[in-house]
């Protein structure tokens, strides 16, 4: 272990943690180590390799802003996204800083030499400051199905998709219907013999306005801006019916009539009609799902696989499906803690975060002082693009280590004041919105009955505040044997400083 600690270690080396390096050093951090499990860049489109994975907001909001890029379609490919990330990371000098195929096991804050320890698979290392961009949806969701074990075929997870398994002619059973197997369902229904689908929850399925970016017009600046002004402001105003649900009915009736247009049975169509407001759960888009369904080969069962009892998948409601192969597309534990982080008093979060997750503006937590998470909780509308939300934490982020190093400090951590009235504010406005009005399941409840997932408010408000930074909202500190120095380090700082 060296004891001359790296500046900032960002943990993961997708689409936040390749940000943040570039944001980091733009602000003259040059000390920055990303450390990243895998032996690539590129996080979930890199594992999630299914057929058909893409992208379900437009491309051109899935972009970072200082690297605007040429994308072939409206809604970009899982490869086309990938190969952005890998290319923006290669201009940027990213890949020097990424040292692959270490994951990291613990983090630990040390409240004397106010620095953490990380323990990782290649040793131990020590950082002033980490930024955790482990991904929110990383670590797939395998369900607990008894007898699922048992099966005597291949099963996999569609976030690990076994591509050696050939599906021509095979009978195949997906589990689950959230936005993966509304995206693979109509890719292998072509060539499965058949293709059975659980579903315990119907999703409001809106049409695809995709199209093809061919001409040299689109790329000109000048229409980009305008495409994706138009683009933002179309998930702005969505944003604003999913807080407001009254106004809700016009959005439900296209999604209604998209279901009918496409599905003549109504015995289907009763099945696939959700009993929930739209923008309760994730909002999928999509053109192929409801056709696929209505394929003769494939079957639609509206139960959840309770049980697995040889090659028979067994729906709650006694149906059977024969399957060769079993695909799970069961979704992800969204935002779980990704490893053993313990804070100032050695509390671990994921212990905090079992009955009360909570984060200032996604991104500080009280009691883990110098840690950022990216993204944290309660970032996103049911609009609002995973880049735009990372710059802006980013925005904020480096101006709190600007702050700390100006100041001479040596730990930032956020109030908890600030941090619970924060909280209560986002929760009181979160009640009138569509976000809550589900039955509490689905992962924007991360906690029984707590939504832990979604911004209450636009996404330009969001943006807003991450960039006001204030640094009244912590307490800056120094360890206790160099606070004498800090004082005359910070008065000559100046601003809003404020120390233990
Ligand atoms: C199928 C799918 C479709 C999606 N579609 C959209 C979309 O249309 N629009 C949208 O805005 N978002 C979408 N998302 C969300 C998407 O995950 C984010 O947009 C974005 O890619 C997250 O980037 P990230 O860097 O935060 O996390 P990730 O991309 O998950 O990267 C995290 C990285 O951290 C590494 N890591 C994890 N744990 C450790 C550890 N302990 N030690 C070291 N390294 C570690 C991982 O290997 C990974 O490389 C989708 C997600 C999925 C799964």
């Amino acid at each position: 272990m060296t004891d001359d600690p790296t500046d900032v270690v960002v943990i993961g080396a997708g689409l936040s943690g390749i940000a943040a390096v570039i944001a980091l050093r733009r602000a003259g951090f040059d000390d920055v180590v990303v450390l990243e499990k895998s032996a690539r860049t590129g996080g979930t489109w890199r594992d999630n390799t299914y057929p058909g994975c893409g992208c379900d907001v437009p491309a051109m909001l899935y972009e970072y802003s200082f690297a605007p890029h040429a994308w072939r379609r409206c809604f970009a490919s899982r490869s086309e996204i990938l190969d952005y990330l890998r290319a923006t990371a290669a201009d940027h000098g990213v890949d020097e800083a990424v040292r692959h195929g270490v994951e990291v096991l613990e983090a630990r804050w040390d409240a004397t030499a106010h620095r953490w320890t990380l323990r990782t698979t290649a040793g131990t290392r020590t950082t002033r400051s980490v930024i955790v961009a482990t991904g929110p949806w990383h670590h797939p969701r395998y369900p607990d199905i008894p007898g699922l074990d048992a099966f005597p075929g291949p099963v996999f997870h569609s976030a690990r998709w076994n591509h050696d398994v050939d599906l021509t002619g095979r009978r195949v059973v997906v589990i689950g219907t959230g936005a993966s197997a509304v995206q693979f369902v109509p890719e292998i229904q072509p060539e499965a013999a058949h293709v059975e689908v659980f579903q315990s929850t119907p999703q409001w399925v809106l049409p695809k306005p995709d199209y093809a970016l061919p001409s040299p017009l689109h790329r000109h600046p000048v229409v980009r801006r305008v495409l994706r002004g138009q683009h933002h402001w179309t998930q702005e105003a969505i944003g604003l019916l999913l807080r407001h649900p009254r106004l809700l009915p016009p959005l439900e009736a296209v999604a209604r009539l998209h279901l009918r247009a496409s599905v003549h049975d109504p015995a289907l169509r009763a099945a696939l009609t959700p009993r929930y407001r739209f923008g309760a759960r994730r909002i999928i888009a999509s053109d192929a799902y409801y056709p696929a369904l209505t394929r003769p080969n494939v079957r639609l069962h509206p139960t959840r696989a309770a049980s697995v009892r040889g090659h028979d998948v067994i729906g709650a409601d006694g149906t059977r499906a024969r399957a060769d192969v079993v695909v799970l597309a069961t979704g992800f534990h969204v935002g779980a803690v990704p490893f053993a982080l313990y804070g100032a008093d050695g509390t671990a979060l994921a212990r905090t975060w079992e009955r009360d997750r909570r984060a200032y503006l996604g991104t500080s937590v009280s009691g883990f002082p110098n840690l950022f998470l990216l993204p944290g909780p309660n970032l996103f509308s049911g609009t609002t693009a995973v880049p735009t939300a990372v710059e802006a934490q980013l925005h904020h982020i480096v101006r709190a280590l600007i702050h700390l190093r100006a100041g001479g400090f040596t730990s930032l951590d956020v109030r908890p004041e600030v941090q619970d009235a924060h909280h209560a504010t986002l929760q009181a406005a979160l009640r009138t919105t569509v976000y809550n009005t589900a039955d509490g399941s689905g992962y924007y409840f991360g906690l029984p009955g707590v939504n832990t997932f979604c911004w209450p408010w636009s996404t330009g408000r969001l943006v807003r505040r991450l960039r006001s930074f204030a640094p009244d909202a912590y307490t800056w500190s120094t360890p206790p044997r160099r606070a004498e120095s800090a004082a005359f380090l910070s008065r000559t700082a100046g601003d809003h400083c404020r120390k233990e």
